[in-house]
């Protein structure tokens, strides 16, 4: 008899114990399952299912229709193997009601033995109207004999979200056996009940058990706009524990040290006065806030927002220049190539005439270039470095950096941010950073998505600027949309044409540009057109925006790919197909890149009729609204916060459960919390980021 070895009971916790012990997850599986964040045992419990299936009844066949996802049994009528091209299984089934036919591509000798006339089945799948009447492909399935009543599932199936080398069955098996030790473990409840009694919200366990394993008379209604309470209990959760987690960011931050720097500048002042503007109240006063930052010895953490074209880049030139009088060095990040090349271009212009060295850094410099930079930068003769995220590579030293701005927050989030600190510590000091986003959200928000910065707004445009005018015109109208684009290449000027976006392909998002392209091509063979989209090769969609830039082409085709923050101050028209698709604030964006120059711009939004209620506001809000705080407003208003900044702005916080702007309303709530919790309960914020955010990243280190 072999020895048994009595299994040491477990003593880890959910939190700490890795998935590879659970049964089926080798280093294969770990792999894909950390393709979803998970690592933990616990991880796979706040992995939620995206929706259900409702196995809960037997649908009879003949009430089956197409697209249908369901639950059939009956009896097999024919079956046989045939070849049409290839080999198939064909099962004719019928309950007395109608029949269908299931349809098998791979199948073993055993399945077609076993499927034979006579023999009873329950099967699920979706059913496809095929052109002998209806069908179901592979359906899963099982056989059971007569007489023997099988009882259907009495609870919902989730279906999960899943990654490359992971079938549901399998993440279905393993979250299985995390609620089995779920129900033996436990997952304490951190938050104290009585902060959850006011939003009525569940408890911890039982949210998890319901969200995976439902009952069949859940509200899926309410689960499929994500506001079901056991949904917003783990929201609210998660939240939380972000939220925690900036806060103790922001304290450790508070505790180191920068450079502090000396308000006073003369450089500043020489520069403010060499501007061919005076500044506008509302920069001098954000400049004024940054300028208090500066004086201290901890870093700046500010963050600036402002309408495109309210000049945050000036303001953060005049910040650098305090950097550059005591010393230090300045750098400036960019998310694209193109973007850090305008910036250099006006950081040089502004910089130079007094006298200073700035560095470019890019992806695309050649080996020289890229040395001789590099050089000045690490001797500190560059006292101004612009560039994109090549800035921060390994091979980047910089001699005294003190100050650095990051342009278009939404691009960059929380964690880089954090990097960017450690790459610039010098002597022990860490710079002050300044962010700029032109994208505004509201406080309640901004205070969770950036509670690691202060805020400041630049809420009010330079005088003289020409307001756009904005039209809406039905596409039926066209042909008087290109005549506008000739008037305008006969004046000389410019003119963007954003093809609509198509959120589910980027190929067909690129097609419909090309085909733009070709229409605008063979309609104005005067007129040089060029174009952009996402699935051209980087070389030529720079090649492009140069063009473009330099007033080479007339008119720029574009999928909304367009650079944010390109400044082409000749182009005056801005044509936008379908923006009944978009929203407002990305309407606004695209409106911004005109009325930069001179000459009175226009913006055409071209919409499809007929518009819904909904869009034809949008148009209205836009026609009559140049103020981009205004059309935020309306935008949360409208569309409601779910939908505001998408994924890809919320994305940046990398969460499970929750979404910063449809989960707002927990927002007011969840910051008291977190203030008696880092009060009263210093274990529980330890252990709420931990359980939340986990090694993953540098904020779950606390
Ligand atoms: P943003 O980055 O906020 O979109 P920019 O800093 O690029 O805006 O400024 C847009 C344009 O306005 C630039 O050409 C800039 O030189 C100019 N500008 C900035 N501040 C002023 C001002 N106070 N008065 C007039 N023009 C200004
Ligand atoms: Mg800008």
């Amino acid at each position: 008899m072999t020895a048994t070895t009595t299994r040491k009971p477990v003593s880890r916790t959910l939190i700490e114990e890795p998935v590879t012990s659970l049964y089926g997850v080798g280093p294969r599986v770990a792999e894909s399952l950390s393709r979803l964040g998970i690592s933990r045992i616990a991880d796979l419990l706040f992995h939620l299912p995206q929706r259900y299936e409702d196995r809960t009844r037997v649908i009879a066949i003949g009430e089956l229709v197409g697209g249908q996802r369901a639950v059939i049994e009956g009896e097999i009528e024919l079956a046989q193997t045939v070849f049409r091209g290839r080999r198939m299984l064909l099962v004719h089934l019928s309950d007395g009601t109608g029949s269908i036919l299931l349809r098998f591509f791979h199948f073993t000798k055993r399945q077609s033995e076993q499927l034979v006339r006579g023999v009873r089945m329950r099967c699920f799948g979706e059913v496809r109207a095929g052109r002998n009447g209806l069908e179901i492909v592979h359906p899963e399935y099982r056989v059971f004999g007569p007489g023997v009543a099988v009882p259907v599932e009495d609870r919902l199936t989730p279906v999960y979200p899943m990654t490359e080398g992971l079938k549901q069955g399998r993440l279905r098996n393993l979250i299985g056996q995390a609620l089995n030790r779920l129900n033996h473990q436990g997952l304490p409840e951190l938050i104290p009940t009585s902060s959850l009694e006011t939003p009525g919200l569940p408890g911890l366990e039982s949210s998890i058990r319901l969200l995976h394993n439902p009952p069949a008379d859940m509200s899926l209604e309410a689960f499929s706009s994500g506001r079901h309470p056991a949904q917003c209990r783990l929201a609210f959760e998660e939240l939380l524990a972000h939220h925690l987690s900036l806060k103790k960011l922001r304290e450790n931050l508070r505790r180191e040290l920068a450079v502090p720097l000396n308000p006073e500048s003369l450089l500043c002042e020489r520069f403010i006065d060499s501007l061919p503007f005076d500044l506008t109240a509302a920069q001098s006063r954000v400049l004024e806030e940054i300028s208090a930052d500066l004086a201290k010895d901890s870093p700046m953490m500010r963050l600036v927002q402002g309408d495109v074209g309210s000049g945050k880049t000036v303001v953060a030139a005049i910040a650098a220049l305090m950097a550059v009088d005591a010393g230090c060095q300045a750098a400036v990040m960019a998310p694209t190539e193109l973007l850090a090349e305008q910036h250099a271009k006006n950081f040089r212009a502004w910089l130079e005439p007094l006298g200073l060295t700035v560095a470019t850094l890019s992806g695309k410099q050649r080996a020289a270039e890229r040395r001789a930079a590099l050089a000045v930068i690490a001797d500190g003769s560059a006292c101004c470095v612009v560039g994109t995220h090549a800035l921060f590579q390994e091979s980047v030293d910089f001699h005294r950096l003190a100050f650095l701005v990051v342009d278009e927050q939404q691009r960059f989030g929380v964690h880089q941010r954090l990097a960017l600190r450690k790459k610039g510590m010098h002597d022990g000091r860490v710079p002050h950073q300044l962010v700029m986003t032109a994208t505004p959200i509201p406080r309640t928000l901004a205070m969770t998505a950036y509670a690691d910065l202060d805020v400041s707004a630049i809420d009010e445009l330079p005088p003289g600027r020409k307001p756009v005018t904005t039209v809406a015109v039905s596409q039926q109208r066209r042909p008087e949309v290109l005549a506008r684009v000739e008037r305008a290449d006969a004046k000389g000027h410019q003119v963007y044409w954003v093809c609509p976006l198509i959120e589910e392909s980027d190929v067909l998002e690129a097609q419909a540009a090309e085909e733009t392209t070709a229409m605008l091509r063979e309609a104005l063979p005067d007129v040089g057109v060029g174009l952009v989209h996402g699935r051209m090769k980087p070389v030529a969609k720079e090649r492009a925006m140069r063009a473009f830039m330099e007033g080479k082409t007339t008119v720029l085709v574009a999928t909304t790919v367009i650079e944010v923050g390109v400044d082409v101050p000749n182009a005056s028209l801005m044509i936008i197909e379908n923006s009944e698709r978009m929203g407002l604030a990305q309407l606004h964006q695209l409106r911004g890149r005109v009325g930069r120059g001179s000459a009175e711009s226009v913006c055409v939004l071209m919409y499809k009729p007929a518009l819904s209620q909904n869009a034809r506001e949008r148009l209205r809000v836009l026609k009559e609204t140049a103020d981009g705080f205004e059309v935020a407003r309306k935008d949360l208003e409208l569309r409601g916060p779910g939908e505001v900044l998408g994924t890809r702005q919320t994305g940046v916080l990398q969460m499970r459960v929750a979404d910063l702007l449809r989960d707002a309303d927990l927002i007011p709530q969840i910051q008291r919390v977190a203030t008696d919790l880092m009060r009263n309960d210093p274990a529980a914020v330890t252990a709420l980021i931990k359980r939340w955010i986990g090694g993953r990243t540098e904020l779950g280190k606390v």
